[in-house]
């Protein structure tokens, strides 16, 4: 296989070679160094790696070229590889550029030149930025590979489901590639049975559940003890928040994830409001990081595991899993989240998997490279995923309900200074059209009461969330909305069974805790998720005492 390249780019020769020597001693095993002196040539270099399916994992552009400066080279490269890193070597003078640049071309980082020493300066980004590249990363494939169609809801939950575990798999699309077929009629006695997953070791998969997945690459399924101090239910920012505290802090503790580990957050292409990610950071990598550390500290994590009840036995917690499974506990957090709201017009429910998309931006975008796509929904989320599209389809348009975005500035900012993101607002959904995928979707003005139906290759769907709390309905206190009361919000007067104060995050019932998006008050953000999470460890701690 051909290793990935790094391209350097910069027309002083001195400050080319010098970074070209600096990039190999570290980087020259495993990655294949370019250099290149114009912007132009640089270009032509891409084009031909395209062609021999080679890959590109970072461009490292100097700002001031004569031709062509970094930030326009690099707004023509990311069209090429929109996946590789982007670092821009600027002058201390130029940081209006990398400003530019951070906002127009999605600017992973930029480093003042010099760069040296570059153990220090230079090395801790780019690894960084090659860890995240890596973890992404799309490669001519030795490892597991998906055959399915993009209409079948079940091959998009594999797929789903592998990104969000940052296991890297290759997708063989049955419908346009003959070979893919074959592998697969050959496999299951001539039938077209999808997603059939096949597996270095030259074991197949054919429709499995996501546990028969999570089993066979070789992540835990199954808690090592009946009990533990402390039960999370949820793996989103939460959840794994509240797993890296309590494991630091020396609580037992085992988190149960029914689907992937990221929840909600996993799903957003790009969290720019998260203190110390200056240039913004993926859900997925913020997961990754998160897992990585809860594991780190001690936390026992498992997946694939839906938590289906809870129930009291004295000052016990116990949960049943899916699988019938029970496991106690002394204290349990809830932190079941949020789950995206429905669309419930005609043919939205038969075409859900098949074109149309809950929050699923970031696995499916890489499908409709040219294709013009839609995004229902006006806030952050919806301004997030369609500008994480618009790299790849050739059109995104935003149906917004409402006669204007909801979302942050500087998401309309960008959402308007990108030529391929059309917004038409008061615009109702009416009906989803198709037979085993989306063809066409039909909106309505409300302003005018003009009725059309658009051709639609997908239809990204981001309209609000409700909280995830059906599982304790009938143990704990929730508002008429379901989100859990917890510490002060809760009544002071009828049915308390304390014999003092709830502790903040604490429920209805004595240690049971519930923490991020299924709680009331909750603000919806990444930062209080998982400030939650944390301080909840800090009142259960303070419950484990008292016992
Ligand atoms: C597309 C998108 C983009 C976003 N972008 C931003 C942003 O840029 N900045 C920002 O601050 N916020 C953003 N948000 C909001 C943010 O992601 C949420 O506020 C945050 O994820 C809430 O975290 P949580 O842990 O409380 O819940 P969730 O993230 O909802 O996680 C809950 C987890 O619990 C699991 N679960 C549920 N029920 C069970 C069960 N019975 N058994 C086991 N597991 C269960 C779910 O599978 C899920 O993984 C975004 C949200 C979306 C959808």
């Amino acid at each position: 296989m051909a290793k990935p390249v790094i391209l350097t780019l910069d027309d002083d020769p001195m400050v080319l070679n010098a970074v070209e020597r600096d990039l190999r001693k570290k980087y020259g095993q495993d990655y294949r160094l370019m250099k290149v002196n114009s912007g132009s040539a640089a270009l032509g270099a891409l084009k031909e790696l395209q062609k021999r399916n080679e890959t590109v994992a970072l461009f490292l552009a100097d700002q001031r070229m004569p031709q062509m400066t970094g930030v326009q080279f690099l707004e023509q490269a990311r069209a090429l590889f929109p996946e590789a890193k982007k670092v821009l070597l600027t002058a201390y003078a130029d940081t209006e550029a990398a400003i530019y640049a951070i906002n127009q071309v999605d600017l992973d980082h930029y480093l003042m030149k010099p760069w040296d020493p570059p153990e220090e300066r230079l090395y801790p980004v780019l690894d960084e930025l090659l860890e995240d590249w890596k973890a992404h990363a799309r490669l001519p494939f030795e490892g597991i590979r998906i055959a399915g169609t993009l209409w079948s809801l079940p091959t998009h939950q594999v797929k789903d489901f592998l990104v969000r575990h940052q296991l890297p798999y290759q997708y063989l699309d049955v419908e346009s590639d003959a070979r893919a077929r074959a592998l697969v009629e050959a496999h299951n006695q001539g039938q077209l049975r999808i997603p059939t997953l096949f597996f270095p070791d030259g074991s197949t998969l054919v429709e499995p559940s996501l546990q028969q997945v999570a089993e066979k690459a070789g992540l835990p399924t199954e808690a090592q003890m009946g009990f533990y101090d402390l039960i999370i239910v949820g793996g989103g920012p939460a959840g794994l928040s509240a797993a890296v505290y309590a494991s630091s802090e020396g609580v037992d503790c085992l988190l149960i994830e029914k689907h992937a580990p990221g929840g909600q957050a996993g799903s957003s292409p790009k969290i720019e409001n998260y203190l110390g990610f200056p240039m913004g950071i993926s859900g997925g990598d913020l997961t990754r990081r998160a897992m990585t550390q809860a594991r780190r500290l001690g936390a026992e994590i498992i997946t694939a595991q839906e938590v289906t009840a809870i129930r009291l036995l004295d000052r016990y917690k116990i949960v049943t899993l899916a699988n019938g499974t029970e496991i106690a506990c002394h204290a349990l957090l809830l932190a079941t989240g949020a789950a995206f709201n429905t669309l419930k017009m005609p043919g939205a429910a038969q075409l859900t998997g098949a074109g149309i998309y809950y929050g699923a931006a970031h696995t499916e975008a890489y499908y409709y490279k040219g294709q013009e796509v839609f995004v229902g929904g006006g806030a952050n989320s919806a301004a997030q995923g369609a500008l994480f599209l618009s790299r790849y389809a050739s059109k995104v348009t935003m149906l917004i309900r409402g006669p204007e975005a909801s979302a942050a500035q500087h998401l309309l900012n960008a959402l308007k200074a990108d030529p391929r993101i059309e917004i038409r607002v008061d615009t109702d959904l009416i009906e989803a059209h198709g037979i085993d995928k989306l063809e066409a979707v039909t909106v309505k003005n409300t302003a005018t009461g003009v009725v059309e139906t658009l051709p639609a290759a997908a239809l990204f769907v981001f309209i609000g969330v409700k909280p995830q709390s059906d599982l304790v309905k009938d143990l704990v206190l929730r508002d008429l909305k379901g989100y859990v009361l917890t510490g002060p919000d809760l009544p002071r007067t009828v049915g308390r069974p304390f014999d003092r104060d709830p502790f903040m995050f604490e429920t209805s019932v004595p240690g049971l805790f519930a923490a991020g998006d299924v709680r009331f008050g909750t603000i919806h953000r990444v930062v209080s998720a998982t400030s939650e999470g944390g301080a909840a460890v800090a009142m259960i701690r303070h419950y484990l005492k008292t016992l």
